[in-house]
């Protein structure tokens, strides 16, 4: 099976692992024109896309996938549309639940409706693994049960339960892929490891939070892309796929390597106060994706230093976002363990 699509509507293309699908799509399916479709919140950036402006091929469209009536308009004109846009923040979850629920839950639902409106032949949502919910042993496989945690699980598994009804209720062909955790360029700096690149290079605290033993499985934004473009034009319609590399690392190994690479002391790591409802462990079972023909190709330690070099290089890019509402949201993250003790 291959499906090839003329024309594709990447939602949440402006954030960073949709501009790395971009990027991935214009290299090695050139003939596929892409629409871009972002509302750009906080984490979604011009910038981020800024190589393909005026390019022939590529169009941005600014826009909300809770707008109705312009995703209509749009899935009328495209042959399949592939779902980023999402609110991604687990801490910021925590804060402010409802932009979750609405662009997570909602905007997938209109993207659904859309979808099967205009009779689309593939409807692919990016989804994560931590649908899962905490996995204190074994692996997760995609017959698993949801059970999240946290609001931005909870909205992601939202959409998810959703898409399926499409799916069984109207036949809407949908693909699903379920993610580990990112890293690579053009992550926006609230996240652990350009949290930790970023701190480092100024010399400032490394955040990690004071229970030192949670793991994730880290794989290269470039690796999980080209799982999606696998996943998109080759896999059985109706299928959910899981995407990770199998390694567990700690926040702890995180800043290590971090410290490391920049020649920083360890003095630099600080203890935060616990995230509420923390999830200690994904861990996925990758065989399914594994049988359609994926493997990672760029391992942890390699990754971070195309990351590290990629962060070094380009403070044009990450200072201006580190300002203003960045730290206003950074303080009443991150709570020094010594405060939450006297609290
Ligand atoms: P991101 O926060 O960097 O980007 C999200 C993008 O969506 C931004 O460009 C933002 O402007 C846009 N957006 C937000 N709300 C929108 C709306 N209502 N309408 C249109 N655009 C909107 O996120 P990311 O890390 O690139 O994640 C992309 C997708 O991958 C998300 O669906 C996320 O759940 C999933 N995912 C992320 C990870 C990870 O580790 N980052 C892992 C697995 C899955």
């Amino acid at each position: 099976m291959s499906r090839k699509f003329s024309r594709l509507l990447v939602a949440g293309a402006a954030g960073f692992i949709g501009s790395s699908f971009v990027r991935l799509l214009r290299r090695e399916r050139p003939d596929t024109e892409l629409w871009a479709l972002d509302k750009l919140t906080y984490a979604g950036n011009p910038a981020n896309l800024a190589e393909f402006e005026n390019q022939p091929g590529f169009r941005f469209l600014r826009g909300d996938i809770c707008d109705g009536e312009l995703v209509n308009e749009i899935a009328g004109q495209v042959d399949a549309m592939v779902n980023f846009a999402a609110e991604t923040h687990v801490d910021r979850s925590l804060m402010d639940p409802f932009a979750f629920v609405n662009t997570d839950v909602l905007g997938a639902a209109v993207l659904c409706e859309a979808a099967r409106a205009h009779g689309h032949g593939v409807f692919l949502l990016v989804s994560t693994d931590e649908v899962y919910g905490d996995v204190p042993g074994g692996r997760s496989t995609e017959e698993d049960p949801l059970r999240p945690r946290s609001p931005y699980a909870a909205s992601k598994a939202g959409g998810e339960l959703i898409a399926r009804s499409y799916a069984v209720s109207h036949g809407l062909p949908l693909l699903v892929t379920r993610g580990s955790n990112n890293y690579g360029p053009y992550q926006y700096p609230e996240k652990i490891i350009p949290v930790h690149i970023t701190n480092a290079i100024d010399d400032l605290p490394l955040p990690l939070y004071n229970d030192r033993s949670a793991v994730r499985d880290y794989v290269y934004v470039e690796d999980h892309c080209r799982a999606i473009d696998l996943v998109l034009h080759e896999a059985p319609l109706g299928e959910v796929y899981n995407v990770g590399t199998g390694r567990e690392t700690s926040g702890n190994e995180v800043a290590q390597v971090v410290l490391e690479l920049l020649g920083k002391p360890a003095s630099l790591i600080e203890y935060v106060a616990d995230r509420p409802g923390h999830d200690y462990r994904y861990a996925l079972d990758t065989s399914k994706l594994e049988e359609l023909g994926w493997s990672p190709r760029v391992d942890f330690r390699t990754g971070m230093e195309r990351t590290v070099r990629w962060y070094q290089e380009h403070q044009d890019w990450w200072r201006p976002l580190k300002s203003g509402e960045y730290w206003d949201y950074y303080r009443r993250n991150y709570r020094p363990q010594q405060a939450d003790a006297t609290r």
